[in-house]
């Protein structure tokens, strides 16, 4: 496949733009939306419109793939298999918002004779600021939503990753979304993302990345705009054995061959999502804490090393390839940073084989592989457990019973997502509820699904991109009989 693109081969984003393009992109946005895309798309034609936009996102999945794949160095197969799907599940999903009804709610005010009826209406012009990560399934839920509350949108995708958004763009306009709807403008976070932020005629600011503490500063010090941040995480992953009813624990083999592909879902894990170094450690719900029981400790690490041993790690154009490169030579070195700083804070590195498949491909001008790293006897408060690396690391650690795993894992500041691994459901259930995160998978990890929130505690944000974000709500009081 020949991919003729500007920033291809002369370094991403070399036609990134600036506060001037921002400003005209919120001008025709705001154009856009005054005009008003409510009146001239009724549930549905807009529907039609979301129905031909994800048609014609399938038909270009070879071609967003490759986008996505020169841009991230995510492996292209996983690309097909989870984030397009993704993404045209989230905008069919959406389709189907388009005529719901339940936008309006009636109050009697009797005892005044009066009633009163809610509207929910568009927020308005949404600015958006997304990182590098998980482009296309990121786009797609953002632009389904608004374009179903009836939202015109700007958005700014990260300076390292703006092809499958304009791409995205180019075909949105070919279904007909009309020129101001849809902005992309591909830039850097100090330039444009600086000027979405702060911008006076954006209505709303929605930031995916990692800790919006400077998207807050200006809100709280320019335009006071409302605000979904969805941010970083540092993700748990349990694997927990039978307990039974006075929660002693039961040394039986845990049956690693049946539960969910237990072992292996660390590693990848189709049917069920994709896992931390599939994604090559970068993605917001990457389990890179992993509790192990010590009953099945031992046999964990064992079937853990096999694993590793046979994971494939290089060229994302590769079919045989399960992992493929990090994004850029920064994110390259601020993981091996991670990885010495773990190994002088004392904690021993159990697996590490990176380097051994080093290669450059052609179509990325620089590749940046990292193979599986895999630390053990890590102590709670090192800087590995504690920050999210966002890199193809993990840390493993061992706990004797729940309360204990629970605690432990609950002690960072992220709380994004969690996965339990177990064969008694009691526990799962009991785990889960314990948990302080936004979203939680038992015996799968990973999976998403358009219509199900996945949110964030703590430091991982607040708020997120659902129908709802994007409506105001306005109340309207009559007299019950209507006569002056
Ligand atoms: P980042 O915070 O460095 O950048 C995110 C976006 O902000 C980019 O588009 C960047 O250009 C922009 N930006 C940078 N400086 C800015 C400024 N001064 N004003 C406005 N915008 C600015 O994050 P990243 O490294 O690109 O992405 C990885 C992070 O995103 C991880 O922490 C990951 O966990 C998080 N993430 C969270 C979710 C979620 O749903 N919670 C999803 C994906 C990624």
């Amino acid at each position: 496949m020949k991919i003729n693109h500007p920033n291809l081969l002369e370094g991403n984003c070399k036609n990134c733009l600036g506060k001037e393009d921002v400003d005209s992109a919120v001008k025709a946005a705001r154009e856009a939306f005054d005009r008003g895309p409510r009146p001239r798309f009724h549930g549905s034609a807009r529907r039609k419109i979301l129905l031909k936009f994800a048609d014609l996102i399938e038909q270009n999945t070879e071609e967003l793939a490759a986008l996505d794949a020169i841009d991230t160095g995510k492996f292209i197969y996983l690309l097909k298999i989870a984030d397009i799907p993704l993404a045209l599940d989230t905008i069919s999903y959406f389709n189907t918002q388009c005529k719901e009804k339940h936008l309006e709610k009636v109050y009697q005010r009797a005892q005044y004779k009066l009633q009163a009826y809610t509207l929910h209406e568009s927020i308005g012009v949404v600015g958006h600021i997304i990182p590098w990560n998980f482009l296309i399934g990121l786009f797609s839920m953002k632009v389904g939503p608004e374009f179903v509350a009836g939202c015109t949108m700007v958005v700014k995708p990260a300076e390292q990753t703006p092809l499958s958004a304009l791409s995205c763009a180019h075909l949105a306009k070919l279904v007909g979304i009309p020129v101001g709807v849809l902005k992309v403008v591909p830039g850097f976070g100090p330039a444009a993302g600086a000027a979405i932020s702060s911008h006076m005629d954006i209505d709303m600011v929605s930031f995916t990345g990692s800790t919006g503490r400077l998207i807050m500063q200006v809100a709280a010090t320019i335009n006071l705009k409302p605000q979904c941040l969805e941010l970083g995480g540092n993700n748990n992953l349990y694997y927990l054995m039978s307990i039974n009813k006075g929660q002693n624990i039961i040394l039986k083999k845990f049956d690693f061959k049946t539960r969910g592909a237990i072992v292996p879902s660390v590693f990848v894990h189709f049917a069920h999502g994709v896992t931390l170094f599939a994604q090559r450690g970068e993605i917001c719900v990457a389990g890179s804490r992993v509790f192990v029981q010590h009953g099945i400790y031992d046999e964990f690490l064992l079937k853990l090393k096999e694993k590793a041993k046979n994971w494939v790690v290089g060229d994302p154009f590769d079919p045989n390839s399960r992992q493929g490169s990090q994004v850029d030579k920064t994110q390259y070195e601020k993981i091996l940073s991670y990885i010495e700083r773990g190994k002088k804070e004392g904690a021993t590195l159990f697996y590490a084989n990176w380097r051994r498949n080093v290669q450059k491909i052609a179509v990325r001008h620089l590749s940046y592989y990292i193979e599986p790293t895999i630390f053990i006897d890590v102590k709670d408060d090192m800087t590995i457990a504690q920050e999210e690396i966002f890199g193809p690391v993990m840390s493993l650690f061992k706990f004797k019973n729940v309360e204990e795993a629970i605690k432990r894992a609950n002690g960072t500041k992220c709380g994004l997502a969690a996965g339990i691994m177990t064969n008694d459901l009691n526990i799962a259930n009991r785990v889960l509820r314990s948990i302080r995160a936004g979203a939680i998978w038992i015996n799968c990890y990973s999976a998403f699904d358009g219509d199900c929130p996945c949110g964030g505690y703590k430091m991982s944000g607040f708020g997120m991109d659902t129908l709802k974000k994007y409506l105001q709500v306005k109340s309207i009081t009559t007299p019950i009989h209507n006569s002056p």
